[in-house]
Parts: C-alpha cells; structure tokens; sequence
C-alpha cells in the first residue's frame, strides 16, 4: 500500500488536535488538515464557549504538556454547582452539588475554549510526526479495504491507513461517507458572554430552568475589587437571541440584569457576544472501512450538561488505545469495531439522558413544570442520586 501518511486527521478543532497529539505519541506518522488559516488555528478569537473541564480531561491536558500553555489566571475552578427551576426559585426546586470533602476542592474547571485550543495547538506543533496542513478543505474523501484518501480544495492528493473525522457536528466527511445521524433540533438558539457583576459568585455555576428562558451563570474569574466576572448562557428562541445580540450594549446590560432578576447585581458585558443554535447530533455509526468518526462528528452534545469536549477527549483516547492494541495497521478493522462499542456504550445514556433534561426543562406546560418542580425537590433529598451525578461532573477517572 503507498501512503503519504499514516493518520490523516480532518479537522484541527480541539478533539482532532488531541487526537494527533495522542496517536503521534504512539509512534504513528499523522497528519491533519484543518481548512482555517495557521494565524487563526495558532490564535483563536474568543468564542463565548467556557469549557467546564473533568479532572479526566484536565488530567490528560496536563499529561501532554497543553495545561501549562493555559495561564494560571485563566483557569476557574468551580466549588459547587446549583440548579433551580422556574420563575421564583424556592427551596423545593433547588438542587446543589459541591465537591466532596475528601479529593480534590473542585467539581471541575472552567477554561475558554479558544485557549484550550491554542494550547493543544501549541503542543501538536511540538510533537515529532504531526503535520499540520491549514488553510485548505477536504472537498472529497474516499476509503476502501485498501487505503484512505482525501482530495483538498486546491486539488492536492492524500493517502493514508486511516481517516479520522473530526470535523464537528455538521460534518462533511459524515455526509460524504453517507452515514446518517440523529439530529436532535431544539429550536432554539444560544447566546454566550462574558458579564462582569457586583454581587461574588462563590465559585459556584448557576443553571437556572426559568419559565421561557434558561440562564447558566458560569463563574469565570474574580475581579480582585469583591466583584467577579461570569459567562452568561442564554437560551431562547432565534428571534429573541438575535433581538439581543443586537442592542447596543446600555440595553443589553439593563436586559440582561432584569432577566437574572439582579440577584448578581448590574451586569456589563465584557466580551463579544456569540451565539449557537441548539442541535444535537448522534452518529448512526462512528466508523466505515479505515474511517473513524470523533468529537462533534460522532457526539454533538447539547452544551447543558457540559460533556462535549469532555466526551470527545475520551473517544479520541478510546480510538488510540484500540489502534495500539490492534494489528499495527491503524485502520485494522477489529481496532475500529472496539473503538466504535467502547464509545458507544461510552456515549448513548449520557447523550439520551442530556436530551431528556433540556427537553423537560425547556417545555413550560402547566403539568411539566410541576414535574420539574418536584423532580428537583426529591433529587435534592437523594444522596445516591447527588453522589452519582456529582462523579459524573468530576469524572476523576484516569483510565478510559
Ligand atoms: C456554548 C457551548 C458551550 C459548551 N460547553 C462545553 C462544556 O462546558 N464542556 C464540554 O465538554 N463541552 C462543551 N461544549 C462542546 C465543545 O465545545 C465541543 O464538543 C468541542 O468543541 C468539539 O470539538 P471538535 O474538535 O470535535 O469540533 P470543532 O470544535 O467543531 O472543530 C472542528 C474543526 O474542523 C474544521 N473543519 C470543518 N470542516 C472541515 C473540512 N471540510 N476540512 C478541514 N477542516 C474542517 C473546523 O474548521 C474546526 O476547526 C460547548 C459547546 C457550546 C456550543
């Protein structure tokens, strides 16, 4: 078989970087082909996505070196977490989680997602047998029992044992490959900020089911005078979010301190404003011959449970432990068949349970809000419950 590479990787996003990093170090030659420019892969722009990291995840970026790319200051550890349900939150709809006493002093922490990516990207530039080819597309992929290949936009040609998508949710290599995939349309959009506020935060992330809107108050730093910084996640229907994005920002302060019901004080926006719709995305298969699915591409997670990146990583190490393990062909059919029912069984009750929730609480009928009301009352009373979801925040594990 001739091949230019072993490994070719489309997507130099966070989960397609981690990948190269990982399978690089297994001794594998990989390339990966991202279509932004270098400048832009080197430095992302703020993207309003705050990154609510495992200690898994965060152990492994520390593991390859991409933790201390990230500034200390940058870092945000979250102490607790508290979900409240409808218009006046009392006792009996208010859930809390807080780490426990023995272990770590966080649940988990919060990074920006453009400075996980440079520091990923920083640390697959570093690593011996990553090529980095930016500025192009694929516009074709094809893969048989023999090779894999892929043309780019400027015609060039190449091949490798394997193809690894992790090219997002709306993948185009999925497309091309012709497999399917659930997509999950919630209709709605969101808007992600940072505010800066009077009243301290606690270290503690707020997700609040209000009637007709949710807000996650995430605490992103202090601001050394008692007041603090937070990312605001807004969800509401695309009209609205647009309405919002486009005030200036006098009325879009006043707006956003009634909507939190100035429970953190005046709030003033300190970033962009950058907005996503709401669509989860499952594969109906993470693999093809010598093609594998990662990342979003395979498990486009609604951002309420914050597991995307979370879930990517560990699929990215999945697939890495079933290649080294395997024949020594890295598209060694046997490896892609465990990878794909390793990830699976990985990431189809998480994925499930995630829709589950941001449906019911996103729904404001009379009866499901009772529901909601009284789901969160007896959860809170629950200890085995709590523990659960709390290692499930944590995820501490070390191996996959
Ligand atoms: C508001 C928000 C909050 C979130 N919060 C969390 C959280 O708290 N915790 C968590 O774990 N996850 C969170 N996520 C999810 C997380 O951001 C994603 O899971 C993660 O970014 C996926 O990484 P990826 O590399 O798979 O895909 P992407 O980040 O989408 O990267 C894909 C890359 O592929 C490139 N590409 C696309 N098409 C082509 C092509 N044809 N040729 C070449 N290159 C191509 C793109 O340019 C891009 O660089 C959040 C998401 C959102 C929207």
């Amino acid at each position: 078989m001739s091949t230019d590479t072993e490994v070719i990787i489309a997507g130099g996003g966070p989960v397609g970087l981690a990948a190269a990093i990982s399978l690089a170090r297994d001794g594998r030659e990989v390339t990966v082909i991202e279509r932004v420019p270098e400048a832009i892969l080197a430095k992302p722009a703020f993207d309003g996505r705050e990154i609510a990291l495992t200690h898994h995840a965060s152990n492994w970026l520390k593991s390859v070196g991409a933790w201390e790319y990230i500034p200390t200051s940058a870092i945000s550890p979250m102490h607790a977490a508290r979900i409240e349900s409808g218009h006046a939150p009392d006792r009996r709809n208010v859930l809390t989680f807080h780490a426990p006493e023995q272990g770590p002093d966080a649940l988990g922490h919060l990074v920006a997602n453009h400075l996980i990516r440079s520091a990923l990207y920083r640390v697959a530039r570093e690593t011996p047998r990553v090529t980095i080819r930016t500025g192009q597309g694929i516009n074709a992929a094809k893969s048989s029992r023999r090779a894999a290949s892929i043309i780019l936009e400027n015609d060039l040609r190449l091949s490798g044992q394997l193809l690894i998508a992790a090219d997002g949710r709306f993948s185009r290599i999925r497309q091309m490959k012709g497999i399917g995939a659930v997509i999950h349309d919630f209709k709605r959009n969101i808007l992600v900020c940072r505010m800066r506020h009077t009243v301290p935060h606690e270290r503690t992330a707020l997700q609040w089911f209000d009637e007709g809107q949710t807000i996650a108050l995430l605490p992103v730093a202090d601001d050394g005078h008692g007041g603090a910084l937070s990312s605001l996640v807004l969800t509401l229907p695309p009209d609205e979010i647009e309405r919002l994005r486009n005030l200036d920002e006098a009325t879009f302060n006043a707006d956003i301190t009634r909507r939190t019901q100035g429970r953190a004080g005046p709030m003033t926006l300190e970033s962009a404003r950058c907005v996503y719709p709401l669509k989860a995305v499952y594969a109906h298969r993470f693999r093809a011959e010598r093609l594998a699915l990662i990342g979003d591409a395979a498990v486009g997670m609604h951002p309420i449970t914050a597991h995307g990146f979370n879930l990517g990583l560990k699929g990215q190490e999945t697939l890495a432990r079933a290649i080294a393990d395997g024949s020594g062909d890295a598209g060694d059919p046997d490896a892609l068949r465990r990878f794909e029912r390793q990830h699976r069984i990985a990431t189809a009750p998480l994925f499930a349970a995630t829709n589950g929730i941001a449906t019911v609480y996103t729904h404001d009928a009379a009866p499901v809000l009772a529901l909601r009301r009284a789901g969160l009352g007896v959860a809170q009373g629950l200890m085995p419950f709590k523990r659960f979801v709390t290692g499930l925040l944590m995820d501490r594990n070390r191996s996959i």
